[in-house]
């Protein structure tokens, strides 16, 4: 697109009109890792109610790069996934106008807390990490990087660093709130300060959102994702593909509704409910096919998707806004991290220097 178009081109997200200003709110600190572009369990996880509290919380939404050593063959690729979250993010319409979008590794500070913090982390507290455990078994025994080993640590670094009140998340991440609410407690107990809030996690509306193989939790690592980027034939295809009943032979097989993928999804993106109820209805009773089921599905998509790829493609052709808006981000998020690394030294007795 030329100079001239871009300037044209309506602005999707238009900056906010009034409301609180930034520094008087209670924060949010959440994040992605940079393993590729985001997909639909981002959104019913966790995007969705960022979008909704944005303007309610001064929010430090997080890239973290430092976090992705199981992806260490695919170095090269994580700085073009960056791009991707941080043009999603925009697509489904956070605004980097009133919140912080924050590269992690370019706040290093994150990984100088994280060594503090680790002083007061048992070993055993990280081993017995439920999804760290799940995780680590997908690896090759031998071959998990200390780093990942890690990173939960470094997670609850993440949210400490700006005082976060609230962690919106999907449900996996739960364990790693736990573990940063007891690390914020020994800190504040161990220098008798009251440095850091314990912040509360919230989970989204879909907390574990099914991946099309109807197996995992939908995952960039798992390649059982609809990407928010996917073109409408994408779409389309991959949910033809998709799981369904598995004790269902023919279509006037009676079905099951419960613990069905393609249900699922109904529920979670199909907004005409009486569409939803007469198709799961049916489906018990063995009188609608899959095929039905499935079309109906991937037009629900695609009605839900249409917007997002519309901003999408505004932002694609617009990269400045996207680096822009990278680039404000982490240089406010490393102000705050000065800020309160100076009060970690100091309640620590560290601060040399006076
Ligand atoms: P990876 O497979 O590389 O770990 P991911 O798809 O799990 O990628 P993350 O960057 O680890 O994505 O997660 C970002 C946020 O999205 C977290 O809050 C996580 O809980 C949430 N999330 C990720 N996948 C889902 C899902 N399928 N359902 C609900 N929430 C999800
Ligand atoms: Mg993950």
């Amino acid at each position: 697109m030329t100079s001239e178009a871009e300037a044209r081109a309506p602005h999707p997200n238009p900056p906010p009109q009034g409301g609180e200003g930034v520094g008087e709110r209670k924060r949010i600190l959440t994040g992605v890792r940079p393993t590729g572009a985001l997909h639909l369990g981002h959104y019913v996880g966790a995007l969705e109610n960022w979008i909704r509290l944005q303007r309610e919380y001064e929010c430090f939404f997080l890239i973290a790069d430092f976090q992705v050593s199981d992806h260490a063959d695919d170095i090269s690729r994580v700085k073009g996934n960056a791009f991707e979250v941080a043009l999603d993010w925009l697509a489904v319409g956070l605004d980097p106008q009133g919140s912080h979008f924050e590269i992690e590794s370019l706040v290093p500070q994150h990984a100088e807390l994280t060594t503090w913090l680790s002083w007061w982390v048992p070993l055993g507290m990280l081993q017995r990490n439920p999804t760290l455990k799940a995780e680590m078994a997908g690896l090759e025994g031998d071959s998990v990087p200390v780093a990942f080993f890690n990173y939960p640590m470094m997670q609850a670094a993440n949210i400490l660093m700006p005082k976060a009140h609230l962690v919106p998340v999907g449900e996996d991440q739960l364990p790693h709130i736990e573990l940063t609410r007891e690390i914020a407690r020994r800190f504040n107990r161990t220098f008798n300060v009251d440095l850091f809030p314990i912040p509360e996690p919230l989970v989204g509306r879909v907390p574990r959102l099914v991946g099309v193989d109807g197996n995992a939790k939908m995952s960039k690592s798992l390649n059982n994702a609809i990407y928010l980027g996917d073109d409408a034939a994408t779409v389309t295809q991959k949910v033809r593909g998709m799981y369904t009943d598995p004790t269902r032979l023919r279509a006037t097989d009676p079905g099951h509704v419960e613990g069905n993928p393609v249900f699922m999804y109904h529920d979670a993106f199909n907004p005409n409910v009486e569409e939803v109820d007469d198709l799961k209805a049916r489906y018990v009773e063995g009188k609608v096919g899959d095929v039905e089921v499935k079309t109906k599905l991937a037009a629900a998509l695609n009605a839900f998707l249409d917007p997002i790829r519309e901003k999408r493609a505004y932002f694609a052709s617009h990269p400045n806004e996207v680096r822009e808006a990278l680039a404000a981000g982490t240089a406010h998020a490393s102000k705050v991290a000065d800020a309160t690394m100076r009060e970690v030294r100091d309640a620590m007795g560290l601060n040399y220097l006076g």
